[in-house]
């Protein structure tokens, strides 16, 4: 066959196949179009999915009847102007739309219809079919603004029979099209959104505030009120790029990285950048199959960013990479760790629920189980308390006189047969974010008293933390690890191949003080423990430890899961549940919770403490 230059419609109908693959598509580039346009308020509606029928409507500065007619042709847009040389620079836009591609595309596979009025003007209108159209000509104006645009999609892909084939459900295009519209409207809080899906109202967002309050209430009105109550604010910015947004604090997580969004200049983007930097930040804090939930904003200048890498501008790529991860791991791993032993207010509403009073045959009413985050604990976004606020009785220094839980050779009262019946402390000492420890309930958790509510510590779990904190101190600290040498080396019974993969990375585990050899066919011989944690629970240690190389395999080494090795040392030196522990054991473990960084959740993210305000526990008994 001779080579043909192909006709104009059929390239816009191959071309529609890369920017419009799916309803969700056209709405997400009308959309764009309307924002790109000033729109304050932007309205869509659609009918099977947008399969049917689609519209996308602004109050933007519209079009006049001889744009109406260039807006359709392919390769035409009022977003790029030629520089004084007469070049066209790709590397500054500052639009969202830039191509030129997006209404021809539509054109080209479905039936359009574009409306429109600008300030002061006549409203004309233009419809083209199958890619033709008999120019534009003047109509009524019946927007919801004075002056604005409506584009009308309809019968999408009735051109395209075959990618009519492809697309799925009309439930599953309408989910797409409402997931579309709300990262938009995550994106741009200040613009008000409507979504109407078969003709019922879906999405009601009026504009907010372009500031971070304003932010911060769109995210609560996409993400949920939780997520708005255990968020914590970024914002920071190096060699111009601004970081600014909410990252969800550890303790709220989820099962997958769907609540995770990235906006790099107003834009929407699914960047791999992202899963990296929010794995780095959170590992401490988050077993690795859980995620937490946040929402980032970066703005830098358009020459930092090519927005140009795919049609669908959904990915970008950064000039500097390396310092945009850098910037973005910093501020959350900064804003974590200000957040301090803060655990998130969902803990409390949980516990709130399984604390339901004994059945009484009679149902609830609705709304009873009020949850905490409803009664006055939700935050602002600050910690309830600050960290100059802890800095008042020390950092992790237990009172004078008591033990040190998380101290070598640290043992209870119990254990050295001393009377443990002295209170501690004085009246004022409720003030404290974690109060007075008042008793302990099954050798396990720590019930303490504060000045409006109780406190409910999960002993183990703290104690981990504390453990672990002080080990990474330690590990970063320019000696390192230091080792202590067992008075008797201790044999450790393993599987075969355990003990072959302990013994292979018996160098790494070196630098963690943990000294161990081979002896004989499955054991090993533990010489030297971390000097921090001289009663580690060895043969449980070594297992954990040969499960984690398992894990790693060969790739990495375990100086690289600092977190992990760390982690399940701590985890094998804590108090264990089930120790009985006096008074001033269990305070002094509740003021270095508070003087330590992280200890609202455990290595794995439970939590480690839950709080119940005075006014919940008054709900509970129907008081209030
Ligand atoms: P692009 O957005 O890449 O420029 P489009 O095909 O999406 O390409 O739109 C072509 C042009 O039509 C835009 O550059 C803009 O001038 C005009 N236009 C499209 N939608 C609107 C709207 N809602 N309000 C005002 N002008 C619009
Ligand atoms: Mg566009």
């Amino acid at each position: 066959m001779p080579i043909r230059l192909l006709p104009p419609d059929a390239i816009n109908r191959i071309a529609a196949g890369e920017v419009i693959e799916r309803p969700a598509a056209a709405a997400k580039e009308l959309v764009e179009n309307s924002l790109d346009a000033g729109a304050r308020n932007v309205r869509v509606r659609a009918s099977e999915g947008g399969l049917a029928y689609l519209s996308v409507e602004d109050d933007g500065h519209g079009m006049g009847p001889e744009d109406l007619a260039l807006a359709i042709e392919r390769h035409a847009t009022s977003k790029l102007a030629p520089d004084s040389d007469g070049r066209l620079d790709l590397l500054n836009i500052h639009t969202l739309g830039f191509r030129g591609e997006a209404l021809p595309s539509i054109g080209a596979v479905a039936r359009l219809r574009l409306v429109s009025r600008m300030v002061g003007g006549l409203a004309h209108s233009l419809t083209v079919e199958a890619g033709q159209h008999a120019g534009s000509s003047p109509a009524a104006w019946d927007g919801f603004a004075a002056h604005g645009t409506r584009v009308e999609v309809e019968a999408l892909f009735s051109a395209t029979p075959a990618r009519l084939k492809f697309m799925k459900s009309a439930r599953a295009e309408a989910l797409a099209l409402s997931e579309t519209v709300r990262r938009l409207a995550m994106a741009r809080a200040d613009v008000g959104f409507h979504l109407d899906l078969e003709g019922k109202s879906a999405l009601r967002l009026s504009a907010e505030t372009p500031d971070a309050t304003g932010r911060l209430r769109r995210l609560e009105a996409l993400m949920g009120r939780e997520f708005a109550a255990n968020a914590l604010p970024i914002e920071t910015s190096r060699e111009g790029v601004e970081l600014v947004g909410f990252a969800g604090l550890p303790t709220l997580n989820r099962g997958n990285a769907s609540h995770q969004f990235l906006f790099v200049n107003g834009r929407p983007v699914r960047d791999r950048l992202l899963s990296g930097v929010v794995r780095a930040a959170y590992q401490d804090f988050l077993a690795s199959d859980r995620h937490p939930m946040l929402a980032l904003f970066l703005n830098l200048e358009a020459e930092q960013v090519d927005v140009n890498v795919h049609p669908a501008k959904t990915e970008v790529r950064f000039r500097d990479p390396a310092l945009v991860r850098g910037l973005m791991i910093g501020a959350l791993r900064h804003a974590l760790a200000g957040a301090g032993h803060r655990a998130s207010t969902t803990i409390a509403t949980a516990a709130l629920g399984a604390l339901r009073a004994p059945d009484t045959d009679r149902p609830s009413p609705p709304g009873a189980m009020v949850g905490a985050a409803q009664l006055g604990l939700m935050g602002t976004g600050a910690p309830p308390w600050s960290n100059t606020a802890l800095s008042g009785f020390g950092r992790a220094a237990p009172p004078p006189g008591f033990a040190d839980p998380a101290a070598p050779g640290f043992q209870t009262l119990a254990d050295r047969g001393l009377p443990s019946d002295q209170a501690y402390p004085a009246e004022d000492a409720l003030d404290l974010p974690l109060g007075v420890a008042r008793a302990q309930l099954h050798g396990t958790y720590i019930v303490s008293q504060t000045r409006h509510g109780m406190v409910l510590v999960d002993q183990h779990a703290a104690h981990e933390r504390l453990v672990y904190e002080r080990m990474k101190a330690a590990f970063d600290a320019p000696d390192g690890l230091a080792r202590q040498p067992l008075l008797v080396p201790e044999v450790v019974e393993l599987a075969e191949d355990e003990s072959e993969r302990l013994i292979g990375c018996s160098e790494d585990l070196a630098a963690f003080g943990l000294e161990i050899e081979g002896f004989g066919r499955g054991a090993v011989l533990v010489r030297a423990v971390p000097a921090l944690l001289p009663r580690l629970d060895l043969k449980g240690l070594c297992r954990d430890l040969a499960d984690e190389i398992a894990e790693l395999g060969q790739g990495l080494k375990l100086k690289e899961r600092l977190d992990a090795v760390l982690g399940d040392m701590a985890c094998r030196s804590s108090v264990r549940a089930g120790r009985v522990l006096a008074v001033q054991e269990m305070n002094a473990l509740l003021r270095q919770m508070e003087a330590t960084p992280h200890s609202g959740q455990c290595n794995h993210g439970r939590p480690t403490y839950v709080e119940l305000k005075l006014t919940d526990i008054e709900r509970l008994f129907g008081r209030s």
